[in-house]
């Protein structure tokens, strides 16, 4: 159900970007969607199949980009790519640590017809 939720505000924010863009139809949407969102992806593709056939975007093709995680070492500097979202730094063992992407859930465009 958590994905649903989350299918039905990204639905949302779509009717938003097709006022925006006055669009008769919406024929792609793409999603960026973090390792670390929290999200399944999975879960999220068909809670959107559902969704979408009660909204005007039944027709709209869904892609989602995920993107891998991405952490900086605020000690060291480096770089690294974290299992989870606080992770330790591999080359410092310092945990003043940031992530710098990998939980974004976000709508990156609409493709308008
Ligand atoms: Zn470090």
């Amino acid at each position: 159900m958590h994905e649903l939720s989350i299918a039905l505000s990204i639905l949302d924010m779509v009717a938003l970007e097709a006022i925006k863009k006055q669009a008769r139809e919406v024929k792609e949407i793409e999603l960026e969607v973090g390792r670390l969102a929290g999200v399944d992806i999975s879960a999220l593709t068909f809670s959107l199949q559902t969704a979408q056939r009660y909204s005007p975007f039944e027709k709209a093709h869904v892609r989602i980009v995920e993107v891998a995680p991405l952490s900086r070492c605020r000690l060291c500097g480096r770089e690294f790519s974290p299992q989870k979202i606080f992770d330790r730094c591999p080359y410092c063992r310092s945990d003043n640590t940031e992530l710098v992407q990998g939980r974004e859930l976000r709508l990156k465009s609409i493709l308008a017809g």
